[in-house]
């Protein structure tokens, strides 16, 4: 038997329970799993509170993460003792995730935890930081570097905000925060934060062009406040956008674009190639400063997670939450 958080659905209703399950109840994938740690995303706060169509079919454990050790592998690739971590590839959407003390996978949804890395830092990690390290590659490529200017953060006080902050920090940028929560102030600086933006100030509608402010931006909430980032990132910018916090509209112009050649790159994690993944995972264990991640994550019960999950639905979370299973 083993401990898991079930999602099931009465009369269109999400419900979550910590159950106990045989391991027969798990689905037939290659590889088994003891989830040492899970984390709680975004994404995992809509799929426990019902809230987006993040779940497809149910019962349903969620967690789009987890880390932990290979039990036991039909596939050569693992054998059992192995430290492996997942995000993303529909895990705790479509296939059962890691909100559990166990969980079966496909071995091509793992990644070897990298060298020097324990599975709770990998989830205090998890896809909001895997996400954030792929931002700023996206940058990078874009031809972003620290002296240009300041770069932007937004929702900077959540998941993938925190971890963009410390690492942009860490490699040299100087950091500008977006936070609608003036209390994060001296975290933020504590991460590298060299200002605090008030969400408040962009979060009107924006004219095509404003005056030139931003080198970069990672945005992570959407809507007119990347509309605003876009009218105010600095010729030949790059700006990631990964998230929709705010909404998935975008109320912008092709201004930026034609006239400031700026470019709007869109950063994706669930779907990634690994390649990119384990690139991104190396350089997170050998970029992003252990101090940062001691202020960013704290951890919680299995038995927390619904009310963590009404929690980051409205946006009350700061940093990332790591779910305990070990
Ligand atoms: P969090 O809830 O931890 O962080 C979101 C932050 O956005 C909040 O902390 C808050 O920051 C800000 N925010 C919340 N509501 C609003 C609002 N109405 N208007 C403006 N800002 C708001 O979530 P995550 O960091 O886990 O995820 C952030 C976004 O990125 C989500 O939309 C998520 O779905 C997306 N995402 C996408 C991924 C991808 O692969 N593309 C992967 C991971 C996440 P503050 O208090 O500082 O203002």
């Amino acid at each position: 038997m083993f401990k898991a958080l079930v999602l099931d659905q009465q009369d269109g209703k999400t419900g979550a329970q910590v159950k106990a399950l045989e391991d027969a109840a798990l689905p037939g994938e290659d590889v088994l799993v003891a989830v040492e740690y899970s984390s709680l995303n975004f994404k995992d706060g809509l799929a426990v509170t019902g809230t987006g169509r993040i779940v497809s079919q149910f019962p349903m454990v969620p967690g789009i993460d987890l880390a932990g050790r290979v039990l036991e592998s039909a596939d050569e690739r693992y054998a059992p003792g192995d430290a492996v971590v997942l995000t993303g590839w529909g895990v705790g959407e479509r296939y059962w995730g890691g909100m559990a003390e166990k969980a079966r996978l496909k071995a091509d949804w793992l990644v070897p935890l990298p060298q020097g890395m324990d599975s709770r830092t990998a989830m205090m990690i998890g896809t909001a930081g895997l996400t954030a390290m792929l931002c700023v590659m996206a940058l990078e490529e874009g031809g972003v570097r620290p002296g240009q200017g300041p770069v932007l953060v937004t929702g900077a006080a959540g998941g993938v905000g925190s971890v963009s902050v410390a690492l942009l920090a860490a490699l040299g940028y100087e950091v500008h925060a977006v936070t609608g929560r003036p209390e994060t102030e001296a975290y933020l600086k504590g991460l590298g934060a060299r200002e605090l933006v008030s969400r408040e100030s962009m979060a009107g509608k924006p004219k095509p062009l404003e005056a030139q402010r931003w080198a970069g931006a990672i945005d992570t909430v959407g809507d007119t406040i990347l509309a605003g980032v876009l009218a105010q990132t600095c010729y030949g910018g790059t700006v990631a956008a990964c998230g929709l916090a705010a909404g998935f509209n975008l109320p912008t112009t092709v201004m930026p674009f034609i006239l400031r050649n700026v470019r709007l790159q869109g950063v994706d994690s669930v779907m990634c190639p690994l390649a990119r993944r384990q690139q991104a995972w190396e350089r997170l264990a050998r970029e992003l400063p252990a101090s940062a991640l001691g202020e960013i994550g704290h951890s919680i019960a299995l038995e927390e997670v619904p009310d963590y999950a009404q929690r980051i639905v409205s946006g009350q979370v700061r940093g990332r939450v790591i779910v305990d299973l070990s």
